[in-house]
């Protein structure tokens, strides 16, 4: 069954200093009053811009085996592989930050506003990015709720075009999910529009089942090595957890 989600803005705005950051700003760094500006006046239009929405659906792990073959072009091996037999619940999800904040970028880009088009676009990833940890806490609640997890259980979600899952894998998840109902359609590069969109797999299961050894032979191209930053939040939350029942 389709659910939707309505995000609110203030919970996945990014904070100023992580659009800093994401714009390659070093820690510590003063930047100038212009380039102060100009970051509040891109929250400001993604604030009245966005229409961040998703959609998800559980699925079972046999029939998330087609879905997961796509076009039969993902890497021989994949961590997903690995994760799926040990996970406990499985759910689809799409989400968007609308096409009007998209079009604004669009815009700014198209008037030479490479500045302020620039930190808009970096702020609505940054809140893509958000909204899809604002799933997995979502989907982990919806799970404990129902008491079909436990507490040592982490929700992570894993996407096409990332560790071996190949982009084609985009068409049967549209097949599964539709999420054209939340305005996001797919074209036959499998690219989303609107391009601030984020497509994926939340995977519940013990937490140890989300932590491997990144040594695949695509890890190698691999520029941000994300999976090491989540697994690191995972041992630390577990270290924090353990301590606190000393
Ligand atoms: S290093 Fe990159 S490609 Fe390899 S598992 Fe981690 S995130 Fe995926």
């Amino acid at each position: 069954m389709n659910k939707f989600t309505r995000f609110d803005i203030h919970e996945i705005i990014p904070k100023k200093e992580s659009v800093l950051r994401n714009m390659g700003v070093p820690k510590g760094k003063n930047v100038s009053n212009k380039a102060d500006g100009l970051i509040s006046m891109a929250m400001d239009i993604f604030s009245d811009e966005s229409r961040p929405v998703g959609i998800h659906s559980e699925i079972l792990k046999n029939e998330f085996e087609s879905t997961f073959e796509g076009q039969g072009k993902n890497a021989k091996d994949t961590p997903l592989q690995h994760v799926i037999p040990h996970s406990n619940r499985l759910a689809l999800f799409a989400l968007t930050m609308g096409k009007d904040v998209c079009e604004k970028i669009g815009v700014l880009f198209n008037d030479n506003n490479f500045a302020l088009g620039s930190i808009l676009d970096a702020v609505a990833s940054l809140s893509a990015d958000k909204a899809v940890s604002t799933y997995e806490r979502n989907f982990s609640n919806e799970l404990l709720k129902r008491q079909n997890n436990q507490s040592d259980n982490t929700v992570l979600s894993y996407s096409p075009g990332y560790c071996g899952w190949h982009i084609s894998g985009q068409k049967k998840l549209f097949q599964y999910l539709h999420p054209e109902k939340i305005g996001i359609s797919l074209n036959d590069n499998y690219l989303m529009n609107p391009l601030k969109s984020v497509t994926g797999l939340l995977v519940s299961g013990k937490d140890k089942i989300h932590i491997f050894k990144a040594n695949y032979p695509f890890c190698r191209s691999c520029k941000d090595a994300s999976c090491q930053g989540r697994m690191k939040r995972i041992i630390n939350l577990r270290k924090g957890n353990e301590r606190k029942s000393d």
